[in-house]
């Protein structure tokens, strides 16, 4: 049985960004990755969106993770030479209610440690961006764009360059959790049975079925697991807004949002679709909802313009009664097995937080005793 220090399971965006806070901190590290190559599930199926860190619930890990992994984002940006554009979004209110909302908006990012917010007058958004409606805004100027492609080869090149090793077509099967070391029984096309002394469970989607599968963890503290999809439209015609524009948010959701790519292109959603199954179709008739959605405030949004594009899942931990939950990172001293991490329902802001959430797993690995040193 071949020996490494730690496997991670998973080169999605944060599976690599831990595989390379590891490898730059000296362990020898193995990804395992089901897929033919890196960031193919969650990771290249979401708005690319670097987040500022306006909602979430204060204290919360989103929230932390957020920020500091917006800085620490925009950091590694700059530094490797990574396509990103820190362009700004507006959060637009189209009612006097809403306008309402936008002071108590601004209160909560700042909370979270989001000091720029501005509340702009529906007049001062309009001269910043000629073509939208509406009667205030709310500007984020750290909110951005990346290419998430980039940064993901970027993440695998350091780590290889720091010594990690990826493996693809390699499942991970099962595992058994045995004194101070975990057995793995990798599938695939080259099947091989590993033993490692740190096992990170960075699977995405799969990371309560890959916890499942551990013999050792407790089942009982393995969260649920619920698909929530989230599907795209984009525009045939050119959209006229160099920011991102979001709705002030409704309960359950952010609302049908504009975000562009690094091109210019705008696309439309994500909605919210819970689903039983794994199935990245979109479904043309949801474009209807998008319509009334959008055009509250860019009324000019032409007839015919959207189409069908992709959609992401998010791995929601809680059911679609529950609006908000939590990244739910899990180490030894939460279950009891030595040299094991879970991550789980690390949905959106996850690109946004993939660094800080490899320094958050750094230092539980540091204070992990179990891994004898
Ligand atoms: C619709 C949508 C929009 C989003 N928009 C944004 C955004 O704008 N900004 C932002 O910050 N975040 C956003 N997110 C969140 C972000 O995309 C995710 O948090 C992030 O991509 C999660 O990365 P990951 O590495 O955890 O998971 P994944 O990218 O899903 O990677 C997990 C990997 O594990 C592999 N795997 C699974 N099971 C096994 C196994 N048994 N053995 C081996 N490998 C396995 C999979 O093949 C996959 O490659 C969005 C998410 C969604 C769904």
């Amino acid at each position: 049985m071949d020996r490494v220090e730690c496997v991670v399971v998973g080169a999605g965006v944060v599976g690599l960004a831990i595989a390379r806070r590891l490898a730059l901190a000296g362990l020898e590290v193995v990804v395992v990755e089901a897929a033919e190559g890196i960031g193919t599930a969650t990771s290249s199926r979401n708005s690319e969106v670097i987040h500022a860190g306006i909602y979430y619930p204060a204290g919360s890990l989103m929230a932390r993770m957020c920020v500091a992994g917006k800085r620490a984002l925009y950091g590694y940006c700059r530094d490797h030479g990574i396509p990103h554009r820190n362009c700004g979004k507006l959060i637009v209110a189209t009612t006097a209610s809403e306008a309402e909302k936008l002071q108590s908006i601004k209160a909560h990012a700042e909370a979270n440690g989001v000091l720029d917010m501005q509340v702009l007058s529906g007049e001062a958004a309009r001269a910043m961006e000629p073509a939208l409606h509406c009667d205030a805004a709310l500007l984020s100027p750290s909110t951005g764009i990346v290419d998430s492609h980039a940064f993901m080869l970027a993440l695998r090149g350091d780590a290889e360059a720091a010594g990690a090793a990826y493996a693809f077509h390699a499942p991970l099967l099962r595992a058994r959790a045995t004194t101070g070391a975990i057995e793995l029984d990798v599938g695939g096309e080259a099947p091989m049975t590993l033993q490692c002394r740190l096992l990170v469970n960075a699977a995405g989607l799969g990371a309560t079925a890959v916890a499942r599968g551990i013999d050792g963890m407790p089942i009982e503290l393995i969260p649920p697991a619920y698909l929530a999809k989230g599907n795209y439209f984009s525009c045939s015609a050119r959209a006229p807004f160099s920011r991102l524009i979001y709705p002030v948010p409704e309960p359950g959701g952010l609302g049908v949002h504009l975000t562009l790519d690094l091109a210019g292109q705008a696309r439309f959603g994500p909605d919210v679709e819970w689903v039983d199954t794994i199935d990245y179709a979109v479904d043309p008739a949801r474009a209807e909802l998008f319509y009334p959605a959008i055009r509250r405030y860019w009324p000019d949004l032409p007839d015919g313009a959207l189409m069908p594009s992709y959609s992401g899942i998010r791995p929601k931990i809680v059911p679609p009664a529950v609006a908000k939950q939590d990244f739910l990172i899990q180490g030894p001293p939460d279950h009891g097995v030595g040299g094991l991490i879970n991550l789980f329902g690390i949905e959106s802001p996850g690109l946004t937080s993939s660094l800080a959430i490899a320094d958050y797993v750094g230092e539980l690995v540091g204070h992990d005793n179990s891994r004898g040193g």
